[in-house]
């Protein structure tokens, strides 16, 4: 792999981004970190990303203020309950209310414009189609959709550059993301999931995103070393 390859990584903070990061930098790339603020419940979230970013060394690390005003509605952003306790089939069944209207399109949109000014062809984004919450913009169909937008709508695309979109967790199971993450090395008590923290950050161990991770570990045969409200 060529040196000084440098790609954009979408990083929420979460298992999943941070475990894509370390991904992206064993493939050879110096990588430029973009995270968002967007009004979410879970601001400590954006606090891990900065963690990672810096453990991590990202070249770069830009956090994006997005209006929260568009995407209200969702459990993430407003004043609706996040659900808490459900069963796996519950999870798997549609989509829940912690979506959050287009987010992929939009952080991928603000991805490819940095992306493109820094001369940058690749984007790496931890989407995962199979341990997900039944978020639409999470599917390879998607994915595949914005890059080729993404080679049609850009200066850099008709002149013949080439964007990549890569996913390397796609279809990988939660346990699989983990034992990966371990494999790298990555300190994944730097990173955080939960969609309801407490006001001290710890994770609610309830919704969606903190059951995804449990399961994950306990199928992972890993311990979790993130500090859960008992
Ligand atoms: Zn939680």
């Amino acid at each position: 792999m060529a040196d000084n390859r440098r790609a954009i990584v979408l990083l929420s903070g979460g298992l999943d981004s941070t475990t894509t990061f370390a991904i992206a930098k064993q493939q050879g790339f110096l990588v430029y970190a973009l995270s968002f603020d967007y009004g979410q419940r879970h601001a400590t979230e954006i606090e891990a990303a900065r963690r990672v970013a810096a453990k991590l060394g990202a070249a770069e690390h830009r956090v994006l203020t997005l209006d929260d005003a568009v995407f209200s509605g969702s459990a993430l952003t407003d004043h609706v309950d996040v659900p808490k306790l459900r069963s796996d089939k519950e999870i798997a069944a549609g989509i829940p209310v912690t979506y959050v209207p287009a987010r992929n399109t939009i952080f991928l949109a603000h991805a490819l414009a940095w992306a493109e000014a820094l001369a940058i062809t690749d984007i790496f984004i931890g989407v995962n189609a199979l341990d997900y919450s039944g978020y639409p913009d999470c599917r390879p169909e998607f994915i595949s959709a914005f890059e080729n937008m993404a080679n049609l709508g850009t200066k850099a695309g008709v002149e013949g550059g080439r964007f990549t979109i890569h996913t390397p967790l796609i279809s990988l199971s939660k346990a699989e993301i983990i034992r990966r993450a371990y494999d790298l090395g990555v300190d994944l008590s730097l990173t955080h999931s939960c969609y309801d923290p407490l006001p001290d950050g710890r994770a609610c161990g309830q919704c969606d995103a903190c059951q995804l991770r449990k399961k994950g570990f306990r199928e992972a045969g890993l311990t979790d070393p993130l500090d859960y409200v008992k």
